[in-house]
């Protein structure tokens, strides 16, 4: 009967196991051609100067909209379209599309446009080659762009270390700026900082306190900007929903915030109307919208 039973529960769990691979396999087949219809919009998010409060970056941030559906959150697609590969297709069209987006913010307001890089961009030979012919595209400049990667990027590139670290010295050497994005929920988050190539530091949400009087809880945040001060690195708070969390984070000396606080991401012509009304001095970012 045991082993009956054990049958069972494997063919339930094969069967299981079918119906999952079938699902991946038509997301990515939903994802090909969404990408050739053109379903994909980028939205731009506010990163903000914590003294004096202006908009100093945006951040590109793609979404997907199947037609007849409510946009899709790159929470639910980018792992498919990194299995797949699609990710390397679908990620030169996000730097295109920022770039072109980001070309005319640039000499007037000196903003520059942070892009999301997946492992499996950085592995691909021609790389280095594909952001300059997006810069070249767009007429931004190579100071206007940063490439944000995780901190796992050398092990996930896998034998392709090599490769990931000489693009991102070359492109550095060009003028782009290089962000390690979601700091702190890695692993051997220390050595990476030795290692790569990189000018700017973004603290992961996860260490945003909900008590920002709470010594405990903020001991961490504190030690994360105390240590990217000290290696030279720009800091930038992820997850800035309130008040408290931008008042904290200028008392201990971090650069810049992002997050609700100073606005949700939105579609181009909203980021350059954020720009626009900043610099009439109308409205100060982060207290437009509740
Ligand atoms: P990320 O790079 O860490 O981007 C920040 C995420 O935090 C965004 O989620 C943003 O909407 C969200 N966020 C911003 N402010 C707040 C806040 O105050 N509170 C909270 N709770 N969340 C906030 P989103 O847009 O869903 O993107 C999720 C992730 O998907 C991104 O995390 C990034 O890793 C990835 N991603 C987005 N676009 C791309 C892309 O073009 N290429 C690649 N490879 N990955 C992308
Ligand atoms: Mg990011
Ligand atoms: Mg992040
Ligand atoms: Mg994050």
């Amino acid at each position: 009967a045991a082993k009956a039973e054990g049958r069972d529960r494997f063919e339930v769990f094969d069967a299981r196991l079918r119906r999952e691979q079938a699902e991946r396999i038509r997301t990515v087949e939903r994802l090909r051609e969404g990408l050739e219809a053109g379903e994909f919009t980028v939205h731009y998010q506010p990163i903000v100067a914590l003294r004096g409060g202006a908009p100093v970056a945006f951040e590109a941030l793609v979404r997907w909209t199947p037609p007849g559906q409510d946009p899709i959150g790159p929470d639910r697609f980018i792992p498919a379209a990194e299995d797949s590969g699609l990710i390397v297709g679908l990620g030169e069209w996000v730097l295109r599309q920022a770039c072109a987006d980001a070309a005319p913010w640039y000499p007037t307001y000196g903003t520059t446009i942070s892009v999301n890089v997946s492992p499996r961009q950085l592995a691909e030979p021609d790389f280095a080659d594909v952001v300059r012919r997006a810069l070249t595209g767009s007429g931004l400049p190579p100071e206007a762009l940063v490439l944000e990667i995780t901190e796992g990027v050398l092990v996930r590139s896998g034998a392709h270390a090599e490769l990931t670290l000489a693009h991102l010295t070359r492109l550095r050497a060009d003028g782009v700026r290089v962000a390690i994005d979601d700091f702190g929920t890695g692993y051997s988050s220390l050595a990476y900082l030795r290692d790569l190539p990189i000018d700017i530091l973004k603290i992961d949400r996860s260490f945003m306190p909900d008590d920002s009087s709470d010594a405990q809880q903020t001991a961490l945040v504190r030690a994360v900007v105390d240590l990217a001060r000290s290696l030279r690195l720009v800091t930038v708070a992820e997850g800035v929903e309130t008040a408290q969390h931008a008042d904290l984070l200028r008392t201990l000396g971090c650069d810049r915030g992002q997050g609700w606080l100073f606005g949700r991401p939105g579609p181009a012509p909203g980021a350059a109307d954020l720009l626009y009304d900043w610099r009439d001095g109308s409205v100060p970012v982060g207290r437009k919208s509740p």
